[in-house]
């Protein structure tokens, strides 16, 4: 496939920067069961309501130098590197895959994964917003030409959720204590309805690579709680793009 124009890959990393704009809102309120339309953005110090030319993506945290404009406290780099990323997605995706039903699908599982990755990480929780409306828009894209077909999508619905809640279930009764959160079967219901049933298990398979490289040695030292949403979001990512390619390669090395 030849690559699309350069204007539309800038016009989508554009947008990618308004996304990200609001991806910052959702993951600041929505574990907090707050609206995302009111109040308006403001500063929690001081409270001062933000101006528009304070909300721009990037460009105002960079002229603010990361600063509340009216009582100087900082404002997290979280901030940018959220708008950036997605940027970065909506840019890559179109890209890559041109201006089709598969880019629009990249970037709305992609946006959402960064946003749950992040909310994972800082607080252990995966908004029901996120996966469960994850869900959602992926069977009402699977309706689009490509894959995964409709019924492709509702399966690994069921594929996705079901092996995480079986997973859950055993280690409740195994380790007594909640080895799974519910956060991540809703999770993994949302990437199946992307990527199919094929697709789970081999989100599942790298998650767990991913998860036990980094958490293991973490783990060794302090007792802390695994944040397996985000490389649950990695895998389901590395997936989308590569899925095909890796599943293609596993089983031609193994036929
Ligand atoms: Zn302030």
């Amino acid at each position: 496939m030849t690559p699309p124009p350069t204007q539309w890959v800038i016009l989508a990393g554009l947008l990618g920067l308004l996304v990200g704009s609001f991806l910052n809102v959702a993951i600041l309120r929505l574990p907090a069961d707050m609206s995302l339309v009111r109040p308006r953005s403001h500063c929690p110090r001081c409270g001062g309501t933000l101006k528009w030319y304070h909300n721009i993506p990037v460009v105002s945290w960079l002229t603010l130098r990361g600063r509340c404009a009216f009582c100087g406290e900082r404002i997290s780099v979280q901030y940018p590197i959220v708008e950036l990323a997605t940027a970065g997605i909506w840019a890559g995706s179109v890209y890559a895959f041109g201006f089709t039903p598969h880019a629009a699908q990249a970037v709305v599982m992609m946006s959402i994964l960064l946003a749950v990755a992040i909310t994972d990480g800082r607080e252990y929780v995966i908004p029901d917003e996120l996966s469960l409306g994850g869900v959602i828009a992926g069977l009402a894209m699977s309706f689009l030409p490509g894959t995964p077909t409709p019924v492709g999508s509702l399966i690994g619905v069921l594929v996705g959720g079901g092996v995480l809640w079986v997973i859950a279930v055993i280690g409740t009764k195994m380790f007594g204590e909640d080895a799974m959160g519910g956060g991540d079967i809703k999770l993994m219901a949302m990437i199946g309805a992307f990527v199919g049933w094929q697709g789970t298990l081999l989100t599942l398979f790298i998650g767990a690579i991913l998860a036990t490289i980094v958490f293991v040695p973490i783990n060794l030292r302090s007792k802390k709680l695994v944040p397996f949403g985000i490389f649950l979001a990695i895998g389901g990512a590395v997936t989308f793009v590569w899925g095909e390619w890796l599943l293609d390669w596993y089983l031609r090395g193994f036929a």
